[in-house]
């Protein structure tokens, strides 16, 4: 055998952590599969968990706890006001963005609710980039209008831009001059960018984008749900940026903002938690009302003494570079294993999911067919592995016409849970994709819908299986 040993400099990459508690799941048949999704009306958000091998429908809230923040669970303060631990909170949410005032929140799209209860009325434009559909929901849901102003290059799955959830200036400016500044309550920057691929936005960007919100006197909030791998993608692929620490970036990153909603179930290391974070008082006060109607008193918001510490602690832990690169690299070696193999992918691969591009991978589905939902079953019923339709499903109809909305590009999510699965998991995963890609051409038919809701119909929608 050559064997030639490398520098200890060179040594391999391997997690900077250990495992301490391990929980069973379990291998089902392909019959037993067939059947459950049949019951489930092939919407695989009816599944129980225990049905599923594999699970990467989400990772929102399905992390695991590190020792130290199990450890803060247990001296959490349980006082309905003025919490010690809401002031441990506050002042980890401050230190880490600048913001001085912090309403918590039982996760993200809590905040959201309150955030545009104060922000959003009937007529307005929100533009922003790709938004997420809990954020575009809460827009629609008060007659607002949510303009997508992204860049361009982000639709197209094989260009390899480092920044696809860049915001188009161009797009933005024309929003900006074409409603007068009454209707604009604010721009929304979606950090990274969940619906397109867990794409980053460049420091640049983010720079750009608040000079002209200033020019117009525009707020700049930013969906923060991943907040920490956007960092760690402009520390890695910005120019000027590799020596700067996390945290430093972070802090450079939202002093071009005036507030952030923020859900704890991602970048907080939590499975349940959220915040709003924002500069101004009158603001904050404004937010106050609807926190108490809505979520709690303002110092614990819809979260308990112990989750608030564990956030606390989680916020820490996930704005070092030792956990980003842990993290990052174990969706880079999903995706880049995918590649290998021809399976086409939102290029470059982001920060927290695989995001197959189903009408590539299925050229035989019909649109009309949910070409997504497809490959979503399709893997199901082949491995037990559970991933999720980010295509016409989930972009609902259009409000006004009642007609599905096509997106440009229709996804099947891999998302991959913070410190849960190895990579052995991850490569179970690629060889049952690589068995459905093989007899690809076969698969020419999808789903009709028997039963939908008005809004966010991905989440309970019936469907049922088209055979001619
Ligand atoms: C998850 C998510 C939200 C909503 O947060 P929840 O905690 O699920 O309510 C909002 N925006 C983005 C980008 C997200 O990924």
């Amino acid at each position: 055998m050559n064997y030639v040993s490398c520098k200890s400099s060179e040594l391999p990459f391997a997690e900077n952590y250990k495992i301490k508690m391990v929980q069973r799941i379990y291998r089902s048949t392909r019959q037993q599969r067939q059947k459950w999704v049949e019951e489930a009306h092939y919407n695989l958000f009816n599944l129980r968990s225990d049905q599923v091998f594999i699970d990467l429908l989400t990772d929102s809230g399905t992390g695991s706890m590190s020792d130290t923040q199990w450890a803060a669970m247990m001296i959490g303060d349980e006082s309905y006001a003025g919490s010690d631990s809401y002031h441990v909170l506050h002042q980890v949410v401050s230190n880490i963005f600048g913001f001085d005032y912090v309403l918590p929140t039982h996760q993200g799209r809590a905040a959201e609710n309150v955030l545009f209860s104060v922000l959003v009325k009937s007529g307005d434009f929100v533009p922003g980039n790709s938004f997420f559909d809990t954020t575009r929901g809460h827009i629609e849901y008060r007659n607002g209008k949510a303009v997508d102003c992204t860049i361009s290059e982000a639709f197209n799955t094989t260009i390899e831009h480092p920044f696809k959830g860049n915001i188009d200036l161009k797009k933005l400016e024309t929003v900006m001059s074409m409603y007068s500044k009454k209707h604009i309550p604010m721009i929304i920057v979606t950090i990274t960018c969940n619906t397109l691929g867990g794409q980053p936005v460049s420091m640049e960007n983010l720079r750009e984008v608040k000079k002209v919100a200033e020019k117009y006197g525009v707020r700049v909030i930013y969906d923060s749900c991943r907040f920490a791998e956007n960092a760690y993608f402009i520390k890695t692929r910005e120019d000027g940026y590799r020596d700067v620490t996390i945290r430093e970036i972070v802090r450079e990153m939202f002093s071009y903002a005036d507030g952030m909603t923020m859900s704890g179930k991602k970048d907080g290391l939590v499975n349940i938690g959220g915040f709003i974070a924002l500069r101004e008082k009158s603001l904050f006060d404004e937010c106050s009302y609807f926190i108490i109607m809505f979520e709690g008193f303002t110092t614990y918001g819809g979260m308990s003494g112990r989750d608030m510490n564990a956030m606390a602690v989680g916020l820490e832990e996930v704005t070092t570079f030792e956990y980003l690169e842990n993290r990052i690299k174990q969706v880079a070696f999903l995706g880049k294993k995918l590649q290998d193999y021809g399976i086409p992918l939102q290029l470059p691969i982001g920060g927290h999911a695989v995001y197959i591009d189903a009408k590539r991978f299925l050229p035989n589905v019909p649109k009309e067919e949910y070409v997504a939902q497809t490959l979503g079953v399709e893997l199901y019923v082949e491995a037990g592995v559970r991933g999720v339709e980010v295509g016409t499903l989930m972009a609902d109809r259009d409000p006004e016409t009642k007609e599905n909305r096509y997106p440009e590009v229709e996804f099947l999510r891999l998302a991959v849970p913070r410190r849960v699965y190895t990579n052995d998991h991850m490569h179970y995963v690629v060889i049952a994709l690589k068995n459905i890609f093989h007899r690809r051409r076969e698969i020419i038919h999808g789903f009709s819908i028997v039963k939908e809701a008005p809004i966010l119909r991905h989440f309970t929608i019936q469907l049922e299986k088209i055979s001619r």
